[in-house]
């Protein structure tokens, strides 16, 4: 849109426009708005402030020229073809077209129109659909992130549980391998305990014998080693079986 005043402009002057007017889509000065509000025929027009209108808006409100011919506005609209264009473009390629209208006597009470009321229905629909898919969207997040912190504290407990068993089994383990070398000691020396019982018999019984060999008679010493010879034998076997068992 340009931003000079359109009457003025028609008029070759240049004035700066502050207002639109939706049913002439002319842009206006404070005076040609002044004459506009006056003019019976333009009195009831819909006008607006340009400073009211959003930037991004205000492109939306210049009259659409047709690209091939940028100084005619479009105002035809050719049915067979399913286009809107311009009164050159209608002679240069809609000649033998049948359906061809003026926008302007089509677009009567457009504002108030099945097609309006219908798009306007269809893009509220998809805003909900919309923002109700985006609604479920942040749940699944949502959910998922929950499941992920309790999926995490269910580790850590497992872990932990895992960590207090094996504490309890290496308590139990070494609670049995202390009684096992317990047992063990035990068992040694109790058989050393009887080692040395029977080295000292076994040194006694040798000095008794050198005495008797020494001091006694022949008969005295035949007697002793008869009655020693079972006794003797007894501990031969034994250290033949320890010695074996080593
Ligand atoms: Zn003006
Ligand atoms: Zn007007
Ligand atoms: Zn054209
Ligand atoms: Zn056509």
């Amino acid at each position: 849109m340009d931003s000079i005043c359109n009457p003025c402009s028609r008029r070759n002057c240049v004035s700066k426009l502050t207002h639109w007017c939706s049913d002439c889509e002319d842009g206006l000065c404070e005076k040609c708005l002044n004459d506009h509000k006056v003019m019976k025929m333009t009195q009831s027009h819909r006008i607006v402030d340009i400073s009211e209108i959003p930037a991004a808006n205000l492109k939306l409100l210049s009259i659409p020229q047709c690209e091939r011919h940028p100084d005619c506005r479009e105002d035809f609209l050719c049915l067979d073809h399913d286009v809107i264009c311009c009164h050159a473009c209608i002679k240069s390629d809609h000649n033998d077209c049948k359906n061809v209208s003026n926008v302007n006597g089509l677009s009567k009470g457009a504002s108030k129109s099945e097609l309006f009321i219908a798009n306007m229905q269809t893009s509220q629909e998809v805003r909900d659909s919309m923002n109700k898919i985006t609604e479920e969207r942040q749940s699944v997040k949502e959910n998922v992130t929950k499941q992920q912190q309790r999926i995490k504290m269910e580790i850590a407990n497992t872990k932990s549980k895992f960590m207090e068993h094996i504490n309890n089994l290496e308590k139990v383990l070494i609670h049995e391998l202390t009684n096992i070398e317990k047992d063990n000691r035990m068992l040694i020396e109790e058989e050393m305990t009887d080692l040395r019982k029977t080295i000292k018999e076994v040194e006694e019984d040798e000095n008794t014998l050198q005495f008797v060999a020494d001091h006694g008679s022949e008969s005295q010493l035949f007697t002793l080693l008869t009655k020693r010879r079972k006794k003797h034998d007894n501990i031969l076997k034994m250290l033949k079986k320890n010695t074996t068992n080593v």
